[in-house]
């Protein structure tokens, strides 16, 4: 396997720093062990550290041996999910409720790898922007560090973030110019007419019937509208009314997510849903109060800079095993907020291998981190810098 033996021989050193991380998570912008840990790690190698951006976000500072203007950012996110852990695997979470089922944990660990060995050999030039964001799980932490300045103080010519993916295998990476993950808004719905007595809904507006029929009206948006070449979805997840076997509830409240892959569709999307929601409530006399919330962009990688990934990728897993055909997928990242203000790429990295949990898909509480991803990703981070900042021509 191609990866350096230095990058390795850290290996180990990775493993134990994933599993304490993944035995106590931290939920969004409460990172405040996790990004301790890491801060007091880049310090003591030497990496100019700096703290508290974006709440608990950190920024590692590494200058190359060599001299060069470039500056590349190297991102990963520290937070986990407020969910439950279910297997009993040996560093399993120690907190109640609070579990790494994305697999931050590693992406903190691989990117700590990476600081540790370009630390020690310095052998590029210009300057490593280590980015270690906080509350990426529906948080948009690295917004919160873009506004926080993270540009402004610590500019980026590039920046490149990576992502496990429990669907391909370890060893396969996916990496593709163009949209890579979607756009994700978030919609409030409530339905107001009158409660009555079960008994007599004539007495009331009983807000139930135009609230399905809406729900059809939504399901039947991308069926009939987008075009069968675009890509759209939308779900109500939440659908709430009433206390009573004899009270006709006066409020209905529908809540769900809409995602697409384009900036067009996404205001396509946004336009038909709000039309059906005001159409609909109007038709059944119902007042309606609608909160539509653009959450992430969509996370576009820039040609050049994915081109980049691909080929650092080929060394290290070989060619044969790099996927640019994986269409885009409908999770988002708020790595979009960051690939908005510079260029750079969104690598994902297979991890379904004999470890337990690691082909289980994210988000799920039997999830884990395949610790045999580590020195891949770590290496793929060390070939990007190597890429990017190469010893300028003599
Ligand atoms: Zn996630
Ligand atoms: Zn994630």
């Amino acid at each position: 396997m191609p990866v350096p033996d230095r990058i390795a021989a850290l290996t180990p050193e990775m493993t134990a720093w994933r599993r304490d991380f993944h035995a106590h998570p931290e939920l969004g912008f409460e990172e405040t062990r996790t990004a301790g840990l890491v801060a007091e790690r880049l310090a003591a190698w030497g990496i100019e550290v700096h703290q508290g951006i974006g709440r608990t976000g950190v920024v590692g500072v590494l200058r190359g041996a060599m001299p060069g203007n470039r500056r590349i950012g190297l991102r990963a996110d520290m937070d986990a999910l407020p969910m439950p852990e279910t297997s009993d695997v040996g560093h399993r979470s120690t907190y109640p409720g609070v579990m790494h089922a994305c697999g931050h944990d590693g992406h903190t660990a691989m990117l700590l790898g990476a600081a540790k060995h370009l630390a020690q050999t310095r052998d590029f030039a210009g300057t490593v922007h280590f980015i270690f964001q906080p509350a990426e799980e529906g948080l948009t932490g690295a917004l919160a560090m873009v506004e926080d300045g993270l540009f402004r103080r610590f500019p980026c010519d590039a920046v490149y973030g990576l992502h496990n993916l429990p669907q391909l295998p370890l060893g396969v990476v996916a990496i593709r110019p163009g949209t890579v993950l979607a756009a994700v808004d978030y919609f409030v719905i409530r339905l107001r007419g009158q409660s009555s007595h079960g008994a007599e809904p004539h007495r009331g507006i009983d807000p139930l019937p135009g609230a399905t029929q809406l729900y059809a009206a939504l399901q039947s948006l991308v069926s009939r509208r987008v075009d069968p070449h675009g890509t759209a979805v939308l779900s109500v997840a939440q659908f709430h009314a009433g206390t009573s076997d004899i009270v006709i509830p006066d409020t209905v409240e529908m809540r769900g997510t809409i995602r697409t892959l384009l900036p067009e569709m996404r205001t396509m999307m946004e336009g038909l849903f709000r039309q059906a929601v005001t159409g609909t409530a109007a038709a059944h006399g119902l007042a309606v109060e609608l909160d539509y919330r653009r959450s992430y962009p969509p996370t576009i990688n820039t040609p050049d800079e994915a081109a980049l990934a691909a080929r650092v990728a080929a060394r290290v897993v070989g060619a044969d095993a790099i996927r640019s055909d994986l269409p885009s997928l409908t999770a988002g990242e708020d790595f979009a907020y960051m690939l908005h203000e510079a260029p750079g790429a969104f690598v994902l990295l297979g991890q379904a291998g004999d470890a337990e949990g690691s082909a289980v898909p994210l988000h799920n509480g039997r999830y884990d981190f395949n610790d045999d991803l580590l020195p891949f990703g770590a290496a793929c981070l060390v070939g990007i810098i190597h890429d990017e900042l190469r010893d300028p021509a003599p």
